[in-house]
């Protein structure tokens, strides 16, 4: 298999022995026949569809992957493995619900928060404002005191950056996103470089049965096809977008790795093969922000990110500590221009 994201997501689970069909079969059954040739013998232990989709999305990141049915239950499977002393939060930005995850491990007594921890979690780039933090040089931090490096790379995918070659030992996403791509399946990965982590990864979520639902992971699969061609569009769209917004009279700020100056954009053109398909756009005040989310008609309202259609939400609903005038914007693949000259109407009220 070489190294072309494309080619991965498409091929990528040859590998995996699964029948003659060109389409991946949906395989319902919960338990297999003993008397079968088979290493199959119970699906929260073995499940094909699971297999291939771990095969691809291993590949893309240049590791090992476990699926898992959220995003957060790939988090917190990382860090339950890692059982830490202490997490390093180093960004400003990070999702919400990773935030409560973390510090109700921390009231739970399951670890601390704070400086110097032996697991740094970095989001990049970040939500919502799309901070990007240089992978190679946290890795390098990291290590230097025996700490490591978990990246959520959710914004990004794995076509963008690829944060196990940079040195981070886990990176996670929430497949719910970019990578199903539909809105319609819910879903988590971890993947590593360090095949005892994934091999006790896998290990553990056959104990605990944290396991990805087969109709989701077929979904999954059945996105992940297109995830190259998709994130290649919406980046060039949120580009396009960012520039076009960054000049309007009436936002005050924008934020997305594509922009001089923006915090990490060097980082960003670096280690990232486009600056990807998410930003967020500042205006004066809440209401002002309000009123244009309201006159919007392609950026439908919901919160969530990364799929086939363009969303837009007012960020501080999800999270009380971003500016109130935010909008956060995830870019579908509605043309540019048809995007543009809705977000230009919505803005001259
Ligand atoms: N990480 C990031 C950056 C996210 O934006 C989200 C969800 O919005 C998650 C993790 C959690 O993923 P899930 O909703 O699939 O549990």
């Amino acid at each position: 298999m070489n190294d072309d994201p494309s080619v991965i997501a498409l091929h990528a689970d040859r590998s995996v022995e699964d029948g003659p069909d060109i389409a991946p079969p949906l395989h319902l059954t919960t338990t297999y026949d003993h008397t079968e040739q088979s290493d199959l013998v119970y699906a929260r232990k073995h499940h094909r569809t699971r297999d291939r989709l771990e095969a691809v999305l291993g590949a893309l990141e240049g590791g090992e992957a476990a699926c898992y049915p959220s995003g957060m239950a790939a988090i917190a499977a990382v860090l339950r493995h890692f059982r830490p002393r202490r997490v390093t939060l180093p960004g400003e930005d990070l999702y919400p619900g990773t935030r409560e995850f973390l510090e109700a491990g921390a009231a739970a007594g399951e670890w601390e928060l704070g400086p110097g921890g032996d697991v740094v979690f970095v989001e990049t780039p970040s939500n919502p404002r799309c901070i990007v933090t240089d992978v190679a040089v946290a890795a390098e931090e990291a290590h230097a005191r025996g700490a490591r490096l978990v990246v959520d790379a959710t914004f990004a995918t794995p076509v963008l950056l690829r944060p196990l070659d940079l040195g981070a030992d886990v990176v996670v996403h929430s497949t719910t996103k970019f990578i199903a791509g539909h809105s319609d399946a819910l879903g988590g990965v971890a993947a590593t470089g360090d095949g005892d982590v994934a091999a006790a990864l896998r290990a553990a979520r056959s104990r605990d049965g944290a396991v990805p639902g087969v109709l989701e992971t077929w979904l999954t699969l059945r996105g992940v096809r297109t995830l190259p061609l998709r994130v290649e569009r919406q980046s060039a769209s949120a580009t396009a977008i960012a520039a076009r917004l960054s000049r309007h009279p009436a936002v005050t700020r924008v934020w997305h790795p594509s922009l001089p100056g923006h915090p990490g954009s060097e980082a960003a053109a670096r280690q990232m093969r486009a600056p990807g398909g998410m930003l967020s756009f500042e205006m004066a005040t809440e209401a002002d922000a309000l009123a244009v989310a309201g006159r919007l008609r392609l950026f439908r309202r919901a919160t969530s990110l990364g799929a086939v259609e363009s969303l837009v939400e007012h960020r501080r609903r999800a999270d009380p500590r971003v500016p109130a005038g935010l909008l956060r914007v995830s870019v579908g693949l509605e043309s540019p221009d048809a995007l543009i000259d809705d977000l230009e109407r919505a803005l001259a009220g």
